[in-house]
């Protein structure tokens, strides 16, 4: 990757390029460039050599920032790391990179007993104020090399390492540069809330605002309230988050959420889906549209998104970004025969199945990983396809609509329940604030599906009446056998619910 700080700090160097919210500390990018270089020499004096790995365990900030783009420059492969991540998922990661170097808050005990046990060095975070006596060069070799090695969450089983190169990771901005709404214009104020250690603050955030040389706006963790006072007081201008991200901003007061939004020119949403509903609530509220954007880590991250000049579709992720090729295939990976225009007549009212054919999306393009750490099995094959786990289908425009995981795939007496087909149609029912669905093992039908409702305010709602409302829509099968109400929905760090919770009674 070419050296981003130094390119953006080449141009503008009294340009902010890190605020940090929470520590309160601002940085132009001339004296992020000059932090990042005294990162760069002091992982180098602890011994990093280029092609090692440092694991950054630390939370949003601009220290996270300084540690992440110093290891780039050293040449090192950064493993970015949840600070909130267990001692067990850090032992996981541990033994899987071995990196020579942790940066962590001081007093991690957890990275301390690990890089004992294994004779990697722990460094404290990066001091902000820091000055290298000259500039550092970029030690990376940039291309084919691994830059980011990220591990996914592990909702699917064991977390495992996605070796993104230099050239993936220049190649997704490269597809992103030209769409319009452009994501990032030098003049914006990004905020990102969303978890830096993960591949969408990361690669389709930070990076992006280094590339842009525009001004990124951090803070430690997501809350409304103190994210509305943010969007005012630093002028942001555009705003990527998770679909709940902007579901909890519509519980604000309209009128401060009203104020809060009226300076931003884009919002974007990603990793997980956005409900329809939630896109028409928040453009009815705040006037803006919600972009969405479909990705996964192995595709660095973006594949597809439905940004246009005009409004996005609703439930559909768009269309494959330019250089991104995407089909769907079967799960030995042949390319299934897509009905891009189905015959009407083909349409089974009673099963509310989508009348198009659904496949597991494969994609391929100069985006993806390199293959999982450390010897780069399960990347592309020979042909440079991936096949995700996601299944979905292409409408009659040729846009993407993502059906589920194939993982959460539920089987009732032998036919298929994708969980959130049946999720929309709960969230149809008055009184639902939220609604997940899962399988749980049944005697007689196999698995059975349960839905587990969160209750909009002073909202009545029964089981039975949750029933009747799938059986007016949804064939016998789907209709959920299990009916449970939560306060609140289990979610993982990046936004998704964490169905496998919802499995054993709550
Ligand atoms: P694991 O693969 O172990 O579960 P993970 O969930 O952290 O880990 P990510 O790479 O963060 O892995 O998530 C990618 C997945 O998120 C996609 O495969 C898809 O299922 C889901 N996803 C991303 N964007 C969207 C979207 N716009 N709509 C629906 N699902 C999405």
């Amino acid at each position: 990757m070419a050296d981003l700080v130094a390119d953006a700090a080449g141009r503008a160097p009294d340009h902010p390029a890190v605020i940090d919210v929470t520590s309160a500390v601002s940085l132009t990018w001339a004296e992020f460039d000059a932090a990042v270089s005294a990162e760069a020499l002091r992982l180098g004096e602890a011994g990093v050599a280029p092609g090692e790995r440092v694991l950054v365990r630390l939370g949003n900030g601009a220290a996270f920032c300084v540690a992440v783009l110093g290891a780039l420059r050293a040449g090192a492969v950064v493993v970015p790391f949840g600070p909130v991540a267990v001692e067990r998922e850090l032992e996981i990661v541990l033994d899987d990179c071995r990196p020579a170097v942790i940066v962590t808050a001081e007093g991690d005990e957890s990275a301390q007993r690990g890089a004992a046990a294994r004779g990697a060095t722990v460094l404290p975070p990066p001091d902000l104020a820091a000055r290298a006596g000259a500039p550092v060069a970029d030690r990376g070799a940039g291309g084919e090399e691994i830059a980011l090695l990220i591990y996914t969450s592990g909702t699917t089983g064991r977390p495992r390492g996605v070796r993104l190169s230099h050239r993936a990771v220049l190649a997704n901005r490269a597809q992103t540069a030209a769409l319009r709404p452009a994501p990032v214009l030098p003049a914006d104020r990004v905020l990102l809330s969303l978890p830096l250690f993960h591949v969408f603050g990361l690669a389709a955030g930070l990076l992006q605002v280094c590339w842009a040389a525009a001004t990124v706006v951090v803070t430690e963790r997501f809350e409304p309230a103190h994210v509305a006072d943010v969007l005012v007081q630093q002028r942001v201008s555009g705003m990527a988050g998770v679909p709940s991200m902007f579901r909890a901003m519509l519980e604000l007061p309209p009128e401060r959420l009203r104020a809060a939004t009226a300076g931003l020119r884009l919002c974007t949403s990603g990793g997980a889906p956005l409900p329809p509903q939630w896109l028409d609530d928040f453009r009815a509220a705040t006037g803006l549209p919600i972009y969405e954007g479909y990705g996964l880590t192995e595709g660095g991250p973006v594949i597809t998104t439905n940004a246009s000049d005009g409004p996005p579709k609703p439930g559909s992720v768009g269309r494959a970004l330019p250089g991104v090729e995407l089909r769907l295939v079967d799960v030995e990976g042949r390319p299934i025969d897509v009905v891009a225009d189905p015959d009407p007549e083909d349409i089974d009212e009673d099963v509310s199945d989508p009348a198009q054919d659904t496949g597991l999306v494969a994609v391929r393009g100069a985006n993806l990983f390199s293959g999982y750490w450390p010897d780069g099995s399960g990347g592309p094959d020979a042909d440079g396809w991936f096949r995700t786990a996601d299944v979905g289908f292409l409408d009659a425009d040729g846009d993407l609509h993502l059906v589920d995981r194939s993982s959460d795939l539920v089987i009732v007496n032998g036919f298929n329940v994708y969980p959130r087909e049946v999720e929309q149609v709960l969230a149809e029912l008055p009184g639902v604030a939220e609604a997940a669905v899962v399988g749980v093992p049944d005697e007689r039908t196999g698995e059975a599906v349960k839905a587990v409702l969160v209750r909009a305010e002073d909202a009545d709602l029964s089981e039975d009446a949750v029933r009747a409302h799938c059986e007016e829509r949804l064939a016998r099968f789907k209709v959920p056998t299990v009916v449970e109400f939560t306060e609140a929905l289990p979610r993982t760090p990046t936004g998704k619910v964490a169905r496998r919770q919802l499995v054993t009674p709550s």
